[in-house]
């Protein structure tokens, strides 16, 4: 077996669960280890600490699986650890809401691993190789989890099987598709044949799968979308949203496929405008607006599309005013160095936010940067929002949802601020 001992600073931080093990920390290894092996992890006296996932080419070298005795990682420990994630989330979600997280990578032991649930599809998004040894053995693992929420409300199409002969329950995934990182595209297409946006069970011909949240119908691309098709992590703030929505004209800056924006438009809005770089998401924002037609309020809910650069949108600013602006911008700190240029970014964006706010109007502001903490991202929006000379109320201030729990440090990325001025 693959072994290795790691410095005093890494041993002390395994021990308290964090579950990265940077290469600089390795200090000894009895043989050069392959990619996605199990290596195991040794103590100053020898003792048995940890196991986890090898990468020789990653500076993130180890990922630790488990802590404590030594334990024998076989298929029955695979499959106990996903009914663990799945339990995880009993009760969080009735049949209106079909589209959420069961596995949250190393928060849920699974570093390096998303699953997403989109009604009876799940969507695999890898992003370490350090799986990609190891994918016959998930998918058969995934092909037989059990979806938690009985029968979805809204019938998706049947999809077509791969094998006519299918086996599998009835009420197993009929669908699972392969989401790479972009830093593993490479070696998942030169050393193991796949590919971003495969269909690793079944195939359909649509890419967008339906689902609902919150009794909303929402399309999610799980091939080409973002992510794994849809920011499953938005969720509670779209449902706050919706709940300060009646009467509002809406700004959805960075919109994505409009998810803000249908539930404000249920929740009363007089219109929504969602605001996006990117022509498909905008495409996708008009299209779950019009899966939710059927309700009167969306229906009478003026929609527009805005193809533009937010930033630049914004801070031209003054020439339209809303009662209600989100600012959902992509990660803006990919890094430690980032931090202070984000941190400048969102003041001056919220800034702009503000300038397009009607009276007693109120900013949504959220970032996604793992790298900028909550308290240093709400002083940064307070202090905009001061420098307003506006005056203004907190509404909210808000974390991570409960299907995305986060149980490291670097895992909270997620906070949003509601301002009303
Ligand atoms: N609020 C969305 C998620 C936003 S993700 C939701 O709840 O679903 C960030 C979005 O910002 C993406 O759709 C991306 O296309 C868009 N984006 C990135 N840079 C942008 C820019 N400079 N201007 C406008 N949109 C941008």
């Amino acid at each position: 077996m693959l072994r290795l001992r790691v410095t005093t600073a890494a041993e002390s931080a395994v021990r308290s669960g964090h579950p990265w093990v940077f290469a600089e920390r390795v200090r000894e290894q009895n043989r050069g280890g392959q990619l996605g092996e199990l290596a195991a992890i040794y103590d100053r006296k020898d003792r048995f600490l940890a196991i986890g996932l090898f990468d020789p080419d990653s500076p993130l070298r180890v990922r630790v699986l488990h802590v404590g005795n030594p334990v024998a990682i076989d298929s029955a420990w695979w499959r106990e650890r996903l009914r663990h994630a799945i339990a995880r989330r009993d009760g969080l979600f009735d049949a209106q809401t079909t589209g959420y997280r069961w596995i949250n990578g190393e928060s849920d032991g699974w570093p390096g691993l998303v699953l997403d649930h989109y009604d009876t599809t799940l969507v695999l998004k890898l992003y370490t190789a350090a799986w990609l040894p190891r994918l016959n053995e998930l998918v058969d693992l995934l092909g037989g989890a059990p979806l938690a929420t009985g029968r979805p409300q809204w019938p998706t199409p049947a999809p077509e099987r791969t094998s006519p002969g299918d086996s599998r329950q009835p009420d197993a995934p009929d669908g699972l598709v392969l989401r790479l990182s972009r830093n593993i595209e490479e070696t998942a297409r030169t050393r193991f044949n796949l590919r971003d946006g495969q269909w690793l069970i079944g195939s359909r011909l649509e890419s967008s799968i339906p689902f609902l949240e919150s009794g909303l119908r929402f399309e999610a691309d799980v091939v080409q979308g973002q992510k794994t098709g849809f920011f499953l992590d938005q969720r509670d703030n779209r449902r706050l949203v919706e709940s300060f929505a009646q009467d509002r004209e809406v700004l959805n800056a960075f919109s994505f496929t409009g998810g803000f924006s249908v539930y404000a438009a249920r929740g009363g809005a007089r219109s929504v405008t969602d605001l996006d770089l990117s022509r498909h998401a905008l495409a996708g924002a008009k299209r779950n607006l019009a899966l939710n037609s059927h309700l009167a309020e969306v229906a009478s809910c003026r929609h527009e599309t805005i193809h533009a650069d937010a930033f630049e949108w914004i801070e031209q600013g003054l020439k339209r005013q809303f009662d209600l602006v989100i600012l959902d911008p992509p990660s803006l700190a990919k890094r430690e160095s980032e931090r202070a240029g984000a941190i400048r970014a969102y003041s001056k964006l919220a800034s702009g936010g503000i300038q397009c706010l009607k009276r007693r109007g109120i900013l949504v502001a959220a970032s996604c940067s793992a790298h900028v903490p909550a308290e240093e991202f709400f002083r940064a929006l307070r202090a905009s929002a001061k420098a307003s000379r506006r005056e203004f109320t907190e509404l909210q201030a808000t974390r991570h949802a409960k299907d995305h729990p986060a149980a490291f440090p670097e895992a909270h990325y997620l906070k949003c601020i509601y301002l009303q001025f």
